[in-house]
């Protein structure tokens, strides 16, 4: 069983306030914004940390930067910070890798 609350939020089995979805990638709102915009952009593949990332996931991660970019246009956001927190040493608190779109 998968206990990963994003895996859950991808699955539709926790809610969560949703901001763009493919075929690859979720965008939701973070529960606890630190800026007027704060979205997580995620793969629905669940890769634990960004350490995890494999070969041929470069796609993937590019394609999140890329609707990380079009949602902060979308928000009017005229600059932000897109950050990765990396394993529990790096401050990242849920191992579902995520990129926070953080904005102004
Ligand atoms: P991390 O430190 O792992 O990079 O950040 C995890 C982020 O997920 C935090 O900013 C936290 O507020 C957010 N978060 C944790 N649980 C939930 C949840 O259940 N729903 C949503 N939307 N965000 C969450
Ligand atoms: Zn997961």
């Amino acid at each position: 069983m998968n206990d990963c609350i994003f895996c859950k939020i991808t699955n539709k089995k926790l809610p969560a306030k949703i901001q763009y979805e493919d075929e690859l990638c979720m965008a939701f709102n973070d529960i606890h914004p630190k800026d007027r915009i704060h979205i997580l952009v995620i793969p629905k593949k669940h890769i634990p940390t960004i350490a995890y990332l494999e070969d041929g996931d470069e796609k993937l991660m590019g394609h999140l930067i890329k609707i990380a970019k079009e949602l902060a246009k979308k928000n009017g956001c005229p600059g932000y910070r897109l950050t990765f927190f990396v394993g529990k040493e790096g401050g990242q608190e849920v191992f579902h890798v995520h990129l926070h779109l953080i904005g102004k």
